[in-house]
């Protein structure tokens, strides 16, 4: 410690008054914080994994987008989850004694009806109950912008809603359709392209001409 301590140079008045700087990288410092710079510095690095595109991306909506990642995290708390806490859940839509995940997005008829029923016509042929199957098919370069963007919002809009729903029949709420929660996912959908128009005007005036066309 003295050996470190004498390489510092005492300080001395010609150099002025002693001033607080902030670390903003490897041999970086400013008089101005950085949240930014801090917390990457501070946090654990990890590689960026595939999906994070269809996770956080500009115009999802945060909480859509919370509740998307948990589900591809597998951190839901589904009857897979809750047995092992001793308490016993069934699938709620259709009565699959394994509630996992994979059986919720999109394997159980219920939530593959409402899914299908929004995105059939944008994902066609490779429209699947199949969860992996169905992330690297949103994952696909091959498709146009507008349609990767709808998709995208679609599946998290569909993912938030189902959840709710689900969450919904779990404490005893009025159990709705799958044409009903077609019509809110719908909507939801509508609503969030319209409060985007003033970002880009023409590019999300076409995609809601594109939504338009093919759910009403
Ligand atoms: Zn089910």
């Amino acid at each position: 410690m003295i050996a470190t301590i004498t390489l510092i140079p005492a300080p001395v008045d010609t150099e002025g008054d002693d001033r607080y700087v902030w670390r903003h990288g490897e041999d970086k410092y400013k008089p101005c914080f950085s949240s930014v710079k801090t917390w990457e510095q501070i946090r654990m690095q990890h590689p960026t994994v595939a999906w994070s595109k269809i996770v956080w991306f500009p115009h999802a909506i945060p909480r859509f987008s919370f509740i998307t990642w948990l589900t591809l995290k597998d951190r839901l708390s589904t009857g897979a989850r809750s047995r092992a806490w001793g308490c016993i859940q069934a699938c709620l839509l259709c009565g699959e004694p394994d509630e996992t995940r994979d059986h919720l997005f999109f394997a159980c008829p219920y939530y593959f009806t409402v899914w299908i029923d929004l995105v059939g016509y944008l994902l066609g042929s490779h429209v699947n109950p199949n969860w992996s199957i169905t992330i690297a098919s949103l994952l696909s370069s091959r498709r146009k912008e507008i349609d990767t963007c709808l998709l995208k919002l679609t599946f998290q809009t569909t993912i938030y809603s189902l959840w709710r729903e689900r969450n919904s029949r779990r404490h005893q709420g009025h159990p709705q359709s799958a044409a009903h929660m077609v019509r809110i996912i719908n909507k939801l959908i509508k609503n969030r392209i319209s409060s985007l128009r003033h970002r880009r005007p023409s590019f999300y005036s076409d995609m809601m001409q594109c939504w338009m066309g093919h759910t009403t």
